[in-house]
């Protein structure tokens, strides 16, 4: 099957969807057409001028990339500039670009998850919670012969999960009544003559991210031309959704050894620290990235040591007279084993959808930075 712009952009939301991001993040298709095709995707966590020259070699018609490629209003696109020229060769090649920011910091699996099953964290929670998945009921009325067929079709699309209980639902026999009218070609009946069937009322509850693959999964399997069902909205609210994680490690070990861990596991030649080596460290925040702004959260959860980017002076200072450690790995250090995380999702949801693309992790390092 071939495989659009459009269509890994609907995968991806699924899991990453933009409503979950901060307000005015720079996120979605950045450059490009949804209509465009795609045999190739590269993933990244920046979009430079060397990783746009591997998009070219590598023959990729989409970049995935975590950070956006356009973050502010372009006044004018020169193309005797750096930015002008990536640009300019983008839009050659026709190689689109997807931006998922922050909504892939907050969203399950994604960055935060990711840092935090890397330091081996135990009992996770969401530092900072922000928004919650929106349920629907889905109801559908379905002839009794194909009952199961349905139930099972929406059930593998991600329908009636409540808690870690998959195939939740509930079933009412009764009659349908319908007319085949001119034009129709119905699957029981004939022309102008009322049928009566016995049908059953399937009800079950569905995430909003994933209403649209179940929907189609229920059309396919749903004998009859026009299928009658509903989608209600719920006042009651699914998983919680949120920026940075916070959790337990297995057991207490000093500052500095905990340090050392992050610098391993992270592969970084170094990390910044606040506070002292022999301090005991039990609890555990992490974001990913920049996340200063949230080193009160991190204090009132009650953390021992806070890992973050991008740290400033007056915020470690901060920090530090506050009483809460912090562990600084570098931006790109702590950000990029997001990148093997998205390719994975994308090859296993090709493979679930039948697409034949490839997805490849960039192998260009974009930190600018280095230790002497
Ligand atoms: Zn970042």
């Amino acid at each position: 099957m071939q495989l659009t712009v459009g269509d890994i952009i609907r995968l991806l939301e699924e899991w990453v969807p933009p409503r979950i991001a901060m307000d005015g993040d720079k996120i979605g298709l950045q450059i490009g057409s949804p209509v465009n095709r795609v045999n190739k995707v590269l993933v990244t966590l920046d979009v430079t001028e060397e990783v746009v020259e591997e998009a070219i070699r590598v023959g990729a018609e989409m970049i995935v990339s975590h950070h956006a490629v356009i973050y502010s209003s372009i006044k004018k696109l020169r193309t005797d500039s750096y930015y002008g020229r990536m640009i300019a060769k983008l839009l050659a090649h026709d190689i689109s670009v997807y931006v998922a920011h922050t909504n892939l910091d907050i969203a399950e699996g994604g960055v935060n998850d990711v840092l935090a099953h890397l330091f081996q964290l135990q009992n996770v929670e969401i530092l900072e919670r922000m928004h919650n998945q929106r349920l629907k009921k889905l109801v559908v009325f379905v002839p009794a012969t194909h009952h199961e067929q349905v139930l099972s079709a929406i059930s593998s699309a991600g329908a009636g999960w409540i808690g870690n209980y998959s195939h939740c639902s509930f079933n009412t026999p009764g009659m349908g009544t319908f007319q085949p009218e001119e034009g129709s070609a119905p699957f029981i009946g004939e022309s102008g003559k009322l049928e009566r069937v016995e049908e059953v009322r399937l009800e079950t509850i569905v995430s909003e991210d994933i209403q649209e693959r179940v929907v189609a999964a229920m059309l396919s399997a749903h004998p009859y031309e026009e299928v009658a069902y509903d989608l209600y909205p719920l006042e009651i609210m699914g998983k919680p959704f949120g920026i940075g994680r916070v959790g337990t490690l297995q057991q207490e070990m000093t500052l500095e050894e905990f340090a050392q861990r992050v610098k391993r596991e992270l592969n970084v030649p170094g990390v910044r620290i606040v506070g002292g080596r022999d301090r005991k460290i039990k609890k555990v925040a992490v974001v990913g990235g920049a996340g200063a702004e949230w080193i009160d959260s991190a204090l009132q959860r009650g953390t021992d040591v806070f890992v973050t980017a991008d740290l400033k002076y007056h915020d470690a200072q901060d920090a530090f007279y506050k009483g809460l450690a912090m562990i600084d790995p570098g931006h790109n250090g702590m950000e990029r084993l997001v990148v093997p995380a998205v390719v994975i999702f994308l090859q296993n949801r090709f493979a679930q959808e039948g697409f034949q693309a490839k997805v490849l992790a960039s192998e260009v390092l974009t930190d600018p930075f280095y230790f002497l």
